[in-house]
């Protein structure tokens, strides 16, 4: 299978998607080490901050959390974000094969300090399911609780369908997605990692944490690919 994958789509960049017998080309390390999430941002969401001096974003101040804690890989920037949308929307699952699930890996760190005991995927509508073909959350989860040794479950469902989050203001985000998760299993006392493809403004991530700990989960926490930047 690997092989005819090879065929079908010659290496090349996840990024850029030049030609490239190594996966990501050097120039892409190179922007991508740029983008990085390092642990000086927010000490809720890991965003950058603006003003050095607050501990919180303007969105975690703002808004109060239910979740615990989260981080990302990068900034949601070229070429990462160029990246995510092919994934995303244009079929290309190849993109997150490897290279995503072992650069997760690097989170490992901070995995460990928060002793994760389950992921669980941001689900998409079953319409949206259905349509695209597959979650790309849970493909990214899947891939690394494989690397991690942790259990990934799909406990959480959306009961309604909303419109999609990157064509709201802050505002409607967060009003669109209320109320819309159902978690199906109880997850007492246990420590959850919400995983999704891109953090914005943090609505979903923080709807989906609510009804974790209505269901008895004693901390959760996020890791996306990439997050938003700036309040
Ligand atoms: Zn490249
Ligand atoms: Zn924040």
């Amino acid at each position: 299978m690997k092989n005819i994958s090879k065929l079908l789509w010659p290496t090349t960049c996840p990024f850029c998607f030049q030609a490239n017998r190594t996966g990501i080309c050097a120039a892409c390390k190179v922007r991508l080490v740029a983008l990085e999430i390092r642990e000086t941002g927010c000490a809720l969401c890991s965003k950058e901050l603006s003003d050095e001096e607050n501990e919180l974003c303007c969105d975690c101040q703002r808004e109060g959390r239910y979740f615990d804690g989260g981080t990302a890989l990068w900034r949601h920037e070229l070429p990462v974000s160029k990246s995510l949308y092919y994934f995303k929307y244009k079929n290309m699952r190849f993109l997150v094969g490897d290279y995503v699930g072992n650069l997760l890996c690097r989170k490992e760190r901070i995995l460990k300090e928060w002793c994760v005991d389950l992921i669980v995927p941001v689900p998409l509508s079953q319409k949206r399911r259905k349509k695209r073909g597959y979650n790309q959350s849970e493909l990214i989860a899947r891939q690394l609780g494989e690397r991690m040794g942790i259990p990934v479950k799909e406990i959480a469902k959306r009961t309604k369908e909303t419109r999609p989050q990157r064509t709201l203001d802050r505002k409607r985000r967060k009003r669109n997605v209320a109320g819309v998760f159902e978690v199906t299993e109880e997850v007492k006392e246990k420590r959850i990692l919400i995983v999704d493809d891109i953090y914005t403004t943090g609505a979903t991530i923080d709807e989906l944490s609510q009804e974790m700990k209505k269901r008895g989960a004693s901390k959760v926490y996020f890791l996306t690919v990439s997050i938003g930047q700036g309040n």
